[in-house]
């Protein structure tokens, strides 16, 4: 296989590039330049946000690298609530809060609505009293369809969420089934009619490109039953096969060129082309794009504040185990297993796991390459925020993506073209600093 043909395969790994500078750089070895920013004032105009990850789920989906349990009981369920509660009431307390109200909430997972009603409002009323969200823009709750029910939505309505999330990933049974999937298509419309009918201000769908056993035919239904749900907004993934995953263990089995029983992941190209379709599709619909991923319906009304703040550098708790945030320049990750997560609250201690202290200049970057997912990058607010011109700080980086036809120059900035926009990910890796281009990105 020449390498291109072998870049262009769906293999073992990732590019999906959620931070900067990659995770592996992040050592336990900086957490007292954590503990220091959260004991000191925040930066002027800095939003903060609050990330609390609930890590169950009904079944593991055989692509999920995440850290995530099926096997716990109902006392243990409580006792991950009581630490997260733990965790909230802790940080309420730093002095990095100086006083500020919450901007965005953002329950993921795992399954936030695994959960059930009671439990989930006997935590969040004690995580309110906590660390107050009234008044906050947004409030984002992931769910799986087959774990609502309409008494379980109306709970969500009535505590504050505001945006729905739906795991949706693909309506063919066959397909949800391979790939690990929990719920049935079934309790997708039903999930879907409740949440309507609740008036959420905004419902989002995800769905993923190239799971395995997709078809073109199975692709485009999909497109049309997700348009017909009329959702406010929808987020496309690319599949990929991550390290640690059901499906990388069969892949050590069967070896890497088999196709998974129920049929083969779909190369790079094909995966873009189901997105570009679906992209269209939904353009045709009205949609607008609003990212590398995501169409929303009408965007005056439909933001996503979560993402907008943390790619324009906000303050955010990343409560959970294993969640990730920002303090004032540092990155901060929790321990990653739940003996210690769990050990570390119960003697009153944040369960800080790693951090990394981040340089203006990777700042600046981190906030570019995360921006450069919108498809486009304004100059001026480099110049206002970092007093840096990055079109001629990084004018290599966009005269070779222009030259591959991936983006266009402007005076005020730069436009991703809608190829380049496909596969921003793998791009993102030529702005790194040099010590970070070819590392471990995890
Ligand atoms: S529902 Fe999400 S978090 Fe849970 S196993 Fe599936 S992909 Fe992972």
């Amino acid at each position: 296989m020449t390498t291109e043909a072998a870049q262009e395969k769906t293999g073992l790994g990732n590019y999906f590039v959620a931070n900067y500078p990659p995770f592996s750089s992040w050592k336990p070895s900086y957490l007292p330049d954590a503990r220091a920013v959260l004991d000191g004032p925040p930066a002027a105009d800095t939003p903060l946000g609050l990330y609390l990850h609930i890590p169950f789920c009904r079944k593991r989906c055989k692509f999920c690298y995440f850290r995530v349990y099926t096997d716990k009981n109902a006392r243990e369920v409580e006792t991950y609530i009581d630490a997260l509660v733990k965790e909230v009431e802790l940080y309420s307390k730093k002095p990095i809060v100086g006083g500020r109200r919450l901007k965005y909430v953002y329950f993921g997972g795992g399954t936030p609505s695994y959960l059930s009603a009671s439990q989930l409002r006997a935590m969040m009323d004690r995580l309110k009293a906590a660390l107050p969200w009234e008044g906050a823009e947004e409030v984002t709750f992931e769910c799986e369809p087959g774990t609502l029910q309409q008494h379980k939505l109306e709970a969500l309505r009535e505590l504050g969420v505001t945006r729905l999330s739906l795991g949706v990933e693909n309506f063919d049974p066959k397909i949800l089934e391979y790939n690990g999937r929990a719920h049935l298509e079934d309790e997708i419309h039903r999930a879907y009619g409740w949440a309507r009918d609740l008036h959420f201000d905004q419902i989002n769908i995800d769905l993923i490109a190239g799971m395995v056993g997709e078809t073109w035919d199975n692709w485009k239904q999909c497109v049309v039953k997700t348009l017909a749900l009329s959702p406010d907004s929808v987020t496309i993934y690319q599949m990929e096969l991550p390290f640690n995953t059901i499906f990388s263990q069969q892949l050590k089995v069967i070896g890497q060129d088999a196709p998974f029983p129920g049929g083969g992941v779909a190369d790079w190209p094909t995966k873009r082309a189901w997105v570009q379709y679906a992209f269209d599709e939904m353009g045709k619909a009205g949609y607008q794009v609003s990212s590398a991923y995501t169409l929303v319906k009408d965007k005056a009304r439909c933001k996503f504040v979560y993402r907008d703040s943390l790619w324009h550098g906000a303050d955010m708790f990343g409560t959970g185990v294993a969640s990730f945030g920002h303090a004032n320049g540092v990155h901060i990750q929790n321990v990653d297993s739940w003996e210690q997560y769990v050990a570390l609250l119960d003697k009153g201690e944040l369960p800080l796991g790693r951090a990394l202290p981040v340089q203006d200049r990777e700042l600046l970057i981190r906030e570019m390459i995360l921006q450069l997912k919108t498809g486009r990058l304004e100059a001026e607010y480099f110049r206002r925020k970092f007093g840096e011109d990055i079109l001629e700080d990084f004018a290599d980086g966009f005269g070779q993506l222009e030259a591959d036809g991936f983006l266009t120059r402007r005076p005020d900035g730069v436009e991703l073209t809608r190829d380049g926009l496909l596969q921003i990910d793998r791009q993102l890796p030529a702005f790194f600093e040099p010590q970070f281009r070819n590392t471990r990105y995890t």
